[in-house]
């Protein structure tokens, strides 16, 4: 097993099933790290900025270790299977979106609806060349500050710790989000 071949694997395992939406993720993520010439993400120096929130968004953090929690992950609510990746150390970004039509095959038509027939189409797809599905465009490189540490607050009604930036003053107190919406 290459490497590639044990990163798929693993990001199988992370997002707990083998779809469509994985492999496009993968297909993605490995694609744009190949035309930036980068290694997957320890710190935040790589960082993606996906335009949806389904399957393929775990594809791309596993194998880019751009990550929520790691806060090098972006979130556009676009409803478009795209993403766009730069890396700060390089001035560059490419951005890839799904091809319409990339898996209206033949091959993938024929297994589309058997029984199982989603995972056979994502294996499929797996072994597509990025060119057959998706559109790349260098782009200019999002601008995107570094995270910050915020210190914290308490919150006057419940109590709870609150990062500063999301606090709400109510008469002269600082209230955490959901306190402030119950008041
Ligand atoms: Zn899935
Ligand atoms: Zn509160």
């Amino acid at each position: 097993m290459n490497d590639s071949n044990a990163l798929i694997e693993q990001s199988i395992t992370f997002h707990g099933h083998l779809c469509p939406g994985l492999s496009l993720g993968i297909k993605m993520a490995m694609r744009a790290m190949e035309l930036l010439g980068v290694e997957r993400a320890r710190d935040e120096e790589l960082l993606a900025v996906v335009e949806m929130d389904n399957c393929a968004v775990d594809g791309i953090q596993y194998i880019t270790g751009c990550t929520f929690g790691k806060g090098n992950l972006f979130f556009r609510d676009y409803g478009k299977v795209a993403a766009t990746f730069s890396h700060r150390g390089k001035n560059a970004a490419v951005r890839l979106c799904f091809k319409p039509g990339a898996t209206d095959t033949e091959e993938i038509n024929r297994v589309r609806d058997e029984p199982g027939g989603k995972e056979e189409v994502a294996k499929i797809m797996l072994n597509m060349s990025a060119g057959e599905l998706f559109v790349e465009k260098d782009v200019p490189p999002p601008e995107i500050p570094t995270a910050q540490i915020h210190s914290s607050i308490v919150c006057t009604s419940c109590g709870e710790a609150v990062m500063e930036t999301r606090i709400v003053e109510m008469g002269g107190n600082p209230h955490c989000i959901p306190c402030s919406e119950k008041a």
